[in-house]
């Protein structure tokens, strides 16, 4: 009998309601469990308040001393809070969180104990993490790596443990996590940016780069998601046919939110609460099941260590509620997957958005700067973006139903492609005082203020500007925003260098006058970049065309994606801004076509397994009460019994032929993965594990998914599609 099955579904019917107090006013627990400026005043002395906050706007170092008045403060708090320990806090190179707990507690010589915490355990630690990848950076014999405190993400309580966010390098000063390059990205760009606003305001001194993420994810009955190997395993389904009902009726996207899926929300939301995470935003998602979750914007650095801490306290909330939460990217064949919109734009000082239109011309030249020196980057670097995104999972959804394609482009609306093109105009060398009162009267003086309407309809490209942010859509929901985010502002801060030498040069050389300066160069990068702008739907063969004709990329699978990632054109862009070294570059690049070989290893040797193991024994028992069915029908009617059992002989033909083509497909697949086992280089494996192991899935699936639809209900083992995604 499938007991399992039948005993999960069985689970799911009397699911007890989880009372979720609500929480007071969001605006009284907001931040309660973080070491935010609030509990640091009331902490700290003087002194220590002034060094972190000096650390966190001017990144300047905090000495030794302090140090230890900080971690005294910060020990008080977090035990007045409950916290029995603290953990160093890092993001390693497997996309997820890392942390090893130690106590507070500390014995005394005279046998008695206290409560602990110095200086020296808050600034740095070493965590025995040799097991963490690093591309062969550092020889685990040799050194390990160890943990940097970063002020500029703020401590927090998680559970009853003081979590310190940290960075993870080598000691010969290798990264070998997500967030060193990160910030070092973010400190080019607040360097780059704040001297191009200066020719519009000289009070500028810093700007952020904010992000605003938007988690999609799915919600499914944890006894049922347990009941698959697969989901369990691989964090989606490798098999399994489709629901007669899915998506088509569109009845689920804004629906009405059940009872229980909102108190995992409320419950979630209550917690996000506490840490500081500022959720806003909760609704069901297209797909049955599906949902997404969206907080207020943050600096990006802050951003990217809430989007991670998000994950890990959806994931422990699920529990409470008996659900597994899914963030793969497309757990199901055929109905939508899920991304993580990563929302982006640079907040100067002073309280701009540089990429909000503004209500005189001045303030649009300044916006026109930023916003097409943003496209210039896309253009120049669309490769290496859309390497940033690149993963196992991420590949099943670009390209596919409605997210966006593997080709990168940028959606900015008709109103802006007008201004664009009324710019591409400007005639080269001096405007005459006419052509300048023209330009900025009609053109930039026109751009309307409010574009959000307008630019919000297209929402199938990649990367969009939507009124006063772009918005990067490739990005998937499995993704540690970091990657992504440590490219964009990379790119763009690059990009914003080479402009104002340009401009510089025009006005010292040429002597033209700023606005002058500024117009003629964005002409030509509006020239320059044209290729890359792309307003249509990005579906179909004939923008493949046209891309290829543009000569934009349309790297489909993550090996040929994750090239861009070691061209020459990377490596001088990171080294230039001392973002990365090449040595940190090729390791990174190794780590992830090693992952994704591992990852598709893992998927083939699961479905191999499911159909072996699961699939063709239970056919097999169908396909004996068949032949019994038709050996009786013969002895009752004896010859003529063809007339009643031939439907039974049809199926008993039809099972046979399918299982015979899933025991080939298998054993044809288990000698491609052994074939790419043996391969040394790891880029190479990951390409034979694309092209040459990856394709059986397929079929496998295919052949699976009819035996599916021909066995007895009764009897099949494996939790169906309609299970896992109506059951609520
Ligand atoms: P949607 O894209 O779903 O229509 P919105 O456009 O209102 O929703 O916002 C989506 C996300 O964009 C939110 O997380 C929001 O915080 C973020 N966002 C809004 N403005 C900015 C900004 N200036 N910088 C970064 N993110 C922003
Ligand atoms: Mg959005």
């Amino acid at each position: 009998m499938s007991t399992l099955r039948f005993h999960a579904i069985k689970e799911t019917f009397n699911r007890p309601v989880i009372d979720v107090k609500e929480a007071e006013r969001r605006s009284e627990v907001f931040g309660k469990n973080v070491f935010n400026n609030g509990a640091m005043r009331q902490y700290l002395t003087k002194d220590s308040y002034k060094s972190v906050q000096d650390a966190v706007e001017n990144g300047s170092k905090i000495n030794r001393n302090v140090a230890d008045h900080i971690s005294t403060g910060m020990k008080e708090w977090a035990i007045s809070k409950g916290a029995t320990h603290y953990t160093h806090w890092f993001q390693p190179l497997t996309g997820t969180t890392a942390e090893k707990h130690d106590a507070f507690f500390e014995t005394t010589d005279d046998g008695g104990a206290i409560e602990k915490f110095g200086g020296g355990q808050l600034v740095q630690q070493e965590p025995d993490a040799s097991s963490f990848p690093n591309g062969g950076i550092r020889n685990t014999f040799e050194a390990r790596g160890y943990t940097a405190w970063d002020p500029t993400s703020p401590a927090f309580i998680y559970g009853t443990t003081l979590c310190i966010p940290t960075v993870f390098v080598a000691y010969t000063g290798e990264a070998l996590d997500n967030k060193t390059p990160l910030l070092r990205a973010l400190q080019s760009i607040d360097q780059a940016a704040t001297a191009v606003a200066k020719y519009f305001d000289k009070n500028v001194t810093k700007v952020n780069p904010t992000l605003g993420w938007e988690q999609e994810y799915f919600l499914i009955d944890r006894a049922l998601a347990k009941s698959r190997p697969d989901i369990n395993l691989t964090g989606r389904t490798l098999l399994g046919h489709a629901s007669a009902k899915g998506q088509q009726l569109d009845d689920h996207y804004f629906g009405s939110i059940t009872r229980r899926v909102l108190d995992y929300m409320r419950d979630l939301e209550n917690e996000c609460m506490l840490l500081g995470i500022p959720v806003k935003t909760r609704h069901n998602e297209v797909a049955p099941n599906q949902f997404e979750l969206a907080p207020i914007f943050e600096e990006t650095n802050l951003a990217v260590d809430h989007n991670s801490l998000l994950m890990d306290v959806m994931a422990k909330v699920a529990d409470r509620h008996e659900f597994k939460v899914l963030f793969h990217e497309k757990p199901f064949a055929g109905v939508n997957g899920s991304g993580k919109h990563n929302n982006w734009s640079l907040a100067t000082s002073t309280g701009i958005n540089l990429l909000q239109p503004g209500s005189t011309p001045m303030k649009n030249l300044q916006f026109l700067t930023f916003f097409i020196n943003t496209i210039k980057a896309v253009n120049d670097y669309e490769e290496l973006l859309r390497a940033s995104i690149a993963s196992a999972s991420n590949d099943h959804r670009l390209g596919a139903n409605e997210a966006p394609p593997a080709i990168i482009s940028v959606f900015i609306g008709s109103q802006l492609t007008n201004v664009l093109d009324e710019l591409e105009k400007v005639k080269n060398g001096k405007l005459s005082p006419e052509d300048k009162t023209d330009l900025k009267l009609n053109v930039v003086g026109k751009i309307p203020e409010i574009l959000l309407d307008n630019t919000d309809r297209n929402r199938t490209s990649p990367f969009a500007f939507t009124g006063n942010k772009f918005e990067f859509r490739a990005v998937g929901s499995t993704a540690n925003c970091a990657k992504p985010m440590t490219v964009l502002n990379a790119i763009v801060a690059k990009q914003l260098i080479d402009f104002k030498v340009e401009v510089d040069t025009l006005i010292k050389d040429k002597k033209m006058k700023k606005d002058d300066a500024i117009f003629n160069v964005l002409k030509g990068y509006i020239k320059d970049s044209k290729r890359i702008r792309f307003e249509g739907d990005g579906y179909g063969d004939a923008w493949e065309k046209e891309a290829k004709k543009r000569k934009l990329s349309n790297n489909k699978t993550t090996p040929e994606a994750l090239k861009a990632q070691i061209f020459k054109s990377t490596i001088e862009l990171y080294e230039s801004l001392g973002i990365m070294s090449k040595v940190e570059i090729e390791a990174r690049h190794e780590i992830e076509v090693e992952e994704y070989a591992m990852r598709i290893q893992i998927e083939g040797r699961v479905l191999g397994d499911i159909a072996r193991n699961h699939v063709i024994p239970t056919s097999i028992r169908y396909q004996n009460l068949l032949i019994e069915n038709v050996q009786g029908l013969k002895d009752i009617y004896g010859k003529s019994f063809k007339k009643y059992a031939k439907e039974q002989m049809n199926l008993i033909e039809a099972i046979s032929n399918h299982i015979e083509t899933i025991n080939k497909g298998i054993t044809d697949m288990i000698n491609e993965r052994k074939k790419a086992n043996g391969i040394d280089n790891a880029e190479k494996k990951a390409f034979a594990y694309c092209d040459n192991v990856k394709p059986y899935f397929d079929e496998i699936r295919y052949h699976c998914d009819k035996l599916e639809l021909l066995v007895d209900d009764e009897i099949w083992p494996l939790t169906k599609y309609r299970e896992l995604l109506f059951t609520r």
